[in-house]
């Protein structure tokens, strides 16, 4: 059994569509592939369809933006949550339209010192996705200024630029309340990924266990060495379920599918857990 546990669509910064991802994963030999794109679940839908007609297993996802109280960025998987559960809806707009505005700010800076604009940005955004800074990377792209995304996001667009504007969100620990409340199972994704900026102090992770921390995503390219290690040792003390994904955002990233697996047992727990939706497995 394959199965992948993280990736994204153009519902928010992937390359492909719902449906494409899911023929994608049935491409690369995936079993099982959950979608979990940035703050939203609309591709829920599509991606479930095609799944079906594939024969693919597919675990309804998503990947919620919080930040900490030191203002660090955390970014939180939810699996199998009730998707009209109006509080966490409620926290989810909050923060989609807070992106919309610090994006926008972001480009005002940018567009003193590069030709990007808006309405350049909005090209590369599908109406209603979950706007981020990848968006304005395929912006700086089609400008000539990047060469591709990962370009972009090594200097001008890193969270330490002097163009970068960060966006408030919902505390870590509420967000895992807050899933719970909606039946999903909340996942810590790659906690230790030490090289996108600062991680979360031991205390942020203690917060969010006395929340209802489900699980911790440890098998993840951007995670430490050292941080997985610490990770698997919180895990086994903890009870923490433990996932692999490989975080695909199609063409906007390097990362493949099913470059990193979840073991079929701790998908089990997932879902045993979960009383939000159905997984269709
Ligand atoms: P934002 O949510 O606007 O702060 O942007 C962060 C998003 O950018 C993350 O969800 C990542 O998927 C994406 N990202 C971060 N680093 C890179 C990179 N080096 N190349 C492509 N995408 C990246
Ligand atoms: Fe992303
Ligand atoms: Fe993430
Ligand atoms: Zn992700």
């Amino acid at each position: 059994m394959r199965i992948d546990l993280h990736t994204h669509s153009n519902v928010s910064d992937g390359t492909q569509t719902p449906s494409d991802l899911i023929r994608s994963a049935a491409t690369a030999g995936l079993d099982v592939v959950a979608l979990t794109d940035h703050d939203q679940t609309t591709g829920w839908a599509p991606a479930a369809e095609t799944a079906k007609e594939l024969g693919v297993g597919f675990i309804p996802g998503m990947e919620i933006t919080c930040q900490d109280p030191n203002g660090i960025s955390v970014h939180l998987l939810s699996y199998l949550h009730d998707p009209t559960y109006q509080p966490l809806l409620d926290e989810l707009e909050l923060s989609r339209d807070a992106r919309i505005i610090r994006a926008q700010r972001i480009v005002e800076r940018l567009a003193e010192d590069y030709p990007v604009s808006w309405d350049l940005v909005n090209e590369h955004c599908q109406p209603g996705a979950t706007i981020g800074r990848p968006h304005i990377a395929d912006a700086l792209v089609a400008a000539g200024v990047s060469e591709n995304r990962n370009e972009a996001f090594a200097n001008i667009l890193s969270s330490r630029s002097k163009y970068y504007v960060a966006h408030p969100a919902v505390r870590p620990a509420e967000a895992v309340k807050l899933v719970r409340e909606a039946g999903g199972v909340p996942v810590f994704a790659h906690p230790k990924a030490s090289l996108r900026g600062r991680t979360v102090p031991n205390s942020t992770f203690y917060e969010m266990i006395d929340a209802g921390l489900g699980g911790v995503e440890i098998h993840h390219r951007d995670n430490s060495e050292e941080g997985k290690e610490w990770l698997l040792d919180l895990a086994a003390k903890k009870n923490l379920i433990i996932t692999g994904s490989s975080d695909y955002h199609g063409t906007g990233k390097l990362n493949r599918l099913g470059e990193n697996v979840t073991e079929p047992e701790m998908l089990q727990r997932i879902i045993q857990e979960s009383s939000g939706t159905q997984a269709s497995v």
